[in-house]
């Protein structure tokens, strides 16, 4: 039995190293697409969303995250790209809680991100 043991413990350990790599690799498929759709944003805005798209659904299967720029690149309402400027406006609201509206231009979600003072924004890597 003992030998059995083993052999799922070293199997589970495989299993588990070959999700993370697939994880890896779709963190570094999501990133190209997003620098992807930015630069053809200029050209092709269509394109530009189905690249969005296709990292929204990469980042589904594989359970990775987006980062927190990419989450300000991506609308929620109609899965495209968040550019401002282009296909979103942003306004910042001082009063009361301040916060940032981000309007997507294409679908008319709105975002609202708070600006929380006397903290230290914390430095993602
Ligand atoms: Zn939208």
């Amino acid at each position: 039995m003992r030998w059995r043991i083993g052999f799922i413990n070293r199997l589970a350990t495989i299993l588990f190293r070959v999700k993370e790599y697939e994880r890896k690799i779709a963190k570094e498929r999501i990133e190209r697409l997003f620098q992807l759709a930015v630069r053809m944003s200029k050209e092709d805005l269509k394109l530009a969303d189905r690249y969005v798209q296709l990292a929204r659904r990469i980042s589904l299967k594989h359970r990775v995250r987006f980062t927190k720029e990419q989450k300000l690149l991506f609308c929620k309402g109609c899965g495209g790209l968040l550019l401002p400027g282009r296909t979103a406006r942003i306004r910042i609201r001082p009063r009361r809680e301040p916060h940032v509206v981000i309007t997507c231009l294409k679908c008319g979600y709105i975002r609202r991100i708070p600006i929380k003072r006397r903290e230290k924004r914390q430095v993602s890597t």
